[in-house]
C-alpha cells in the first residue's frame, strides 16, 4: 500500500520542525557562538527573501475554462501564500513551446513546470496512459484514491524519475463525453474508416475497432472538425466542449466516455528546479496543487450538468448513447490494449498490476456503494 499524501506532508513537517528544533539546541549549547548564530541567520533570511521565478508550460490553449484556468488559479495562490517568494508565470500552448513539447521542456530544464495530461507522453513512456486514464478504468475519484492512498503516484515518480520530472495530480476533468460525430453510430459496422481525434490508449481501442485514431492538441480540433480532417472528436465533457465550440461543428454528441472514465491531469517540476527550493516552498507547491487536483474535479462535476442543459436547450445538440454492440467491442479490445500496453518492462508490469487490483476491489466495492445508490436515487 503507498503512503498518502497527508502522511507524506506531516512528515515533511516534522522533518522541518525537527531540523529547526535542532539547531535551536544546537546554537544554544554554542551559547557564546554569536557569529555562527548570525551567519545562520544570514543565511535563512537569504533563502527566505530570494524570489523564485518559475515559468509553468501547458498543454491548453489560453484561459481554456477549467484545463487552461486551473494552473492559472495555483500560480496566484503560491505567489499569496509564499508572499511572492515563487513566482510562477504560466504560458498556454504555443507561446513558449508546442503543446507536445511541454514533457521535454520541463525535463531539459527550459521551464521549471508544465501541466497537461501524461497520457500525451505514451511515445516515451508507454505505460504513462495509466496515470491519466484508461478505457473502463478508474472514475475520477477513485483515480484520486489509487494515486494518493492505493501506491499510485510512488508509481508516477518512479516512472517519471529518469526523465528527472517530478509529477503532482493537477486536477480531474470528470467523466468525459465518447465525443463529436458527425455521422449517426448506428452498430459497430459506423466505426469503419472513421477517422477521430482520439488520444491515448482510447485512441488505440479505436484503430483496432476499425477507425482511424487521430492525435492532435486540443487548439487543432475545432478546424480540423470543421474542415472535415475529421468526422469525430471527442475532446473533454459539456462544459470544456462548450469554450471550443464543438456542438458548432458536431452533428451528434454521443455518451458515456468509455475512453476517458476520469481523466487525471498532471504537474511535473523539473527535478532540479524542486531541489533547489526551500522546504516551506516545496510545501506550499505541493499544497497548492493538492487544492487544484480537487478544485478543478469540483469545478467540472458542477458545470458539465449546466452545459449539458445549454448545449440541449439552447443549441438543440442530439445527444445519443453509444450503440450495445460497439460498447461491448471497445471494452473486450481495451482489456487487450491496457494489458498489452503494461508488458514492456519490470516497472510496467508493477504499474499495471497495482492499478487492475486496485481497480477489482473498487469495483466490487462501488457495487454496494456509489452504483447501488446512484440506480435508486
Ligand atoms: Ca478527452
Amino acid at each position: 500500500m503507498g503512503q498518502g499524501n497527508e502522511g507524506f506532508f506531516l512528515k515533511k513537517i516534522s522533518a522541518f520542525m525537527k531540523n529547526t528544533l535542532a539547531c535551536v539546541i544546537f546554537f544554544s549549547l554554542l551559547g557564546c557562538g554569536a557569529d555562527k548564530v548570525g551567519n545562520v541567520d544570514q543565511l535563512n533570511a537569504e533563502s527566505q527573501q530570494k524570489i523564485y521565478r518559475w515559468k509553468l508550460i501547458t498543454t491548453w490553449p489560453k484561459n481554456l475554462p477549467g484545463l487552461g484556468t486551473a494552473p492559472v488559479e495555483m500560480a496566484k495562490r503560491v505567489a499569496a501564500m509564499s508572499g511572492g517568494r515563487l513566482d510562477i508565470k504560466v504560458y498556454a500552448a504555443g507561446e513558449l513551446v508546442p503543446a507536445f513539447g511541454v514533457f521535454d521542456a520541463v525535463s531539459q530544464g527550459n521551464a521549471q513546470m508544465g501541466h497537461g495530461a501524461a497520457y500525451y507522453w505514451r511515445g516515451k513512456i508507454p505505460i504513462a496512459a495509466m496515470f491519466a486514464t484508461v478505457p473502463f478504468g478508474l472514475l475520477a475519484q477513485e483515480m484520486n484514491a489509487w494515486l494518493h492512498y492505493g501506491g499510485g503516484l510512488e508509481l508516477w515518480r518512479e516512472a517519471y524519475a529518469p526523465f528527472n520530472l517530478r509529477p503532482l495530480t493537477g486536477g480531474n476533468s470528470g467523466m468525459q463525453m465518447a465525443g463529436w460525430f458527425n455521422r449517426e453510430i448506428k452498430s459497430l459496422a459506423d466505426i469503419q474508416g472513421l477517422k477521430m481525434r482520439i488520444p491515448g490508449l482510447g485512441g488505440e481501442v479505436f484503430q483496432r475497432a476499425g477507425g482511424v485514431a487521430v492525435a492532435m492538441p486540443g487548439s487543432e480540433v475545432f478546424t480540423a472538425m470543421q474542415t472535415g480532417v475529421i468526422d469525430a472528436t471527442e475532446w473533454v465533457g459539456p462544459y470544456n466542449d462548450i469554450a471550443l465550440g464543438l456542438h458548432t461543428v458536431g452533428k451528434y454528441y454521443y455518451y458515456p466516455g468509455w475512453h476517458e472514465p476520469g481523466s487525471a491531469l498532471e504537474t511535473i517540476i523539473n527535478q532540479d528546479a524542486w531541489d533547489e527550493l526551500p522546504e516551506d516552498l516545496q510545501l506550499i507547491l505541493e499544497t497548492a496543487n493538492q487544492a487544484m487536483n480537487q478544485a478543478m474535479l469540483d469545478e467540472f462535476t458542477a458545470r458539465n450538468a449546466i452545459s449539458l442543459r445549454t448545449l440541449v436547450d439552447e443549441h438543440g445538440v442530439i445527444v445519443k448513447k453509444l450503440p450495445d454492440d460497439v460498447l461491448q467491442a471497445f471494452r473486450e479490445i481495451s482489456e487487450q490494449v491496457v494489458f498489452e500496453n503494461a508488458q514492456s518492462d519490470e516497472l510496467s508490469k508493477r504499474i499495471y498490476k497495482s492499478y487492475a487490483e486496485f481497480k477489482n476491489r473498487m469495483t466490487a466495492y462501488q457495487a454496494i456503494a456509489d452504483q447501488a445508490y446512484i440506480n435508486v436515487r
